[in-house]
């Protein structure tokens, strides 16, 4: 069949203005893609994001393609994109099938179904074998109740079918299907954030989490599955050659897990010289029991790492089941620094059990580590997560106000807790970047990094993107 993908676009056509920040390949429908195309199905992807495509341009392509199914995925920030590039699929009268799949309708199939009348069949959790299975079904005539892992239509109702089980062995996935998107190389996917050296691209080892943090869905499920060793050098191996990359960032939701692989990709990646920065996504807990892995991430390229710190307070940090203790974070993130690696610690402000001194602790406890840079977010109690649940009945909470849900630096509070309204959620923020970023050491620290036409490039696009998150939001 003629299947075409879609990743909607970051932003409405409108805001399109203000989209300079970097994005990256999206790897779950390159995944899709590659399996597809294994089982001789014909698939394009379109990545909305990183070329800009909405409304004629998205039409343009569509016209072009002829698609028989069209997938397309969902996030929560991103629902009133997914609702536009529905309503551009259905101007076209191409008597398409749109399937959708994604973390947004994943969690909540029934209600998103209901509020599309559009989508015939949602692909809940791993979408691999679930979207072949669909469209192989679409294709044959056969019965579609007989696929697990979906919900489909029959009359008025929704029904969902028996929920597939996740992938055991990730490493008989294809190698996604990036020959599929735009230049991977090329500058719309340059995140202005994550790069000592370009081209830079984004790799994906694992899937699940074995950690419990209230406000995450983990909709890869609570173990934590990945690819082998040899398969992950293997895609590196493969980037390097075809695409000559020359940064890697891991974006697994924690990439080091599983401590002996993690050795072994060090050791290897500095071994095999292949000349790679790279970056990922830690966790403070095991950095602070494997202290050891701090010095071999470093030797083999590792320059970045990103750490979910949330909160400065230690009875937030429990009640949301973090999991880490401050002493931990301020161990860790030390030692991180003394290793020349930069870190990026991750905040949640309006925690349900946030107060207005449980925020001024986080903002000095940020303060007092040698953080690189810091996202202080507000609280997005995502559908499908425990936090969800108990922001309905605690403080005040805009739960529909999908668009508003986005995970970026500036956003909108849709939720605060009792006894810290919104407003002074909304000047906290700000108040707390400036605190952070405008300490007379902080800048000279970084002033200082300017050596050379490249990190002044680099430095400007992040200025211009915080300014723009912090001052130029409706
Ligand atoms: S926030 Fe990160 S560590 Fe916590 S459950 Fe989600 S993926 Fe796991």
């Amino acid at each position: 069949m003629k299947i075409t993908l879609i990743n909607p676009s970051l932003m409405r056509q409108d805001e399109l203005r203000w989209d300079k920040g970097g994005t990256y390949p999206p790897l779950g429908l390159c995944y899709i893609a590659a399996v597809l195309r294994n089982n001789k199905h014909e698939v394009n992807i379109i990545d909305g994001e990183a070329l800009r495509i909405t409304g004629e341009k998205l039409k343009e392509r569509l016209l072009k393609d002829r698609p028989q199914v069209i997938g397309i995925t969902s996030h929560t920030p991103k629902f009133n994109q997914l609702l536009d590039t529905i309503k551009t699929i259905k101007e076209l009268n191409l008597q398409a099938a749109i399937v959708v799949g994604g973390p947004h309708i994943s969690l909540i199939p029934e209600k998103t179904m209901k509020q599309i009348p559009q989508i015939a069949y949602a692909v809940i959790g791993e979408g691999e074998y679930t979207f072949l299975e669909l469209v192989n079904s679409i294709e044959n005539k056969q019965p579609i109740e007989k696929v697990n892992g979906i919900a489909y239509r029959q009359g008025d109702k929704i029904i969902l079918t028996s929920p597939r089980d996740y992938i055991k062995n990730l490493d008989e996935l294809p190698l996604p299907a990036r020959d599929l998107l735009p230049n991977i190389a090329g500058e719309c996917y340059s995140n202005a954030f994550r790069y000592k050296q370009l081209p830079m691209t984004s790799v994906i080892t694992s899937r699940g989490c074995p950690y419990a943090c209230i406000f995450c869905a983990r909709i890869f499920g609570a173990r934590y599955r990945m690819h082998s060793f040899d398969k992950v050098m293997e895609e590196i191996r493969h980037l390097v050659k075809n695409y000559g990359i020359k940064e890697i960032i891991f974006v697994d939701d924690t990439f080091i897990v599983d401590i002996e692989r993690t050795i072994k990709i060090c050791n290897a990646l500095k071994e095999q010289k292949l000349g790679l920065t790279w970056s990922c996504h830690g966790r403070i807990d095991i950095l602070y029991k494997h202290p050891e892995l701090i010095p071999l991430m470093k030797n083999s390229g590792c320059w970045y790492i990103s750490l979910g710190i949330e909160s400065g307070n230690a009875e937030v940090l429990k009640k949301i089941r973090k999991n880490i203790t401050l002493e931990q974070v301020d161990s860790v993130v030390n030692q991180l620094n003394s290793a020349g690696i930069h870190t990026k610690g991750f905040f949640m402000i309006g925690h349900p059990y946030d107060t207005k001194e449980s925020i001024r602790d986080t903002i000095d406890f940020a303060k007092s580590l040698p953080l690189g840079s810091v996202q202080f977010s507000y609280t997005i109690p995502y559908p499908g997560t425990e936090l969800f649940d108990i922001a309905i009945n605690h403080g005040f909470f805009e739960g529909d106000s999908y668009e508003k849900m986005s995970s970026h630096t500036a956003g909108f509070p849709v939720y605060s807790p009792p006894g810290v309204p919104i407003e002074y959620l909304k000047a906290i923020q700000k108040k707390a970047y400036r605190e952070f970023y405008f300490r007379p050491s902080f800048l000279l620290k970084h002033l200082v990094k300017i050596n050379s036409f490249q990190s002044l490039k680099k430095y400007s696009e992040r200025g211009f993107v915080y300014f723009k998150s912090l001052f130029l939001k409706k």
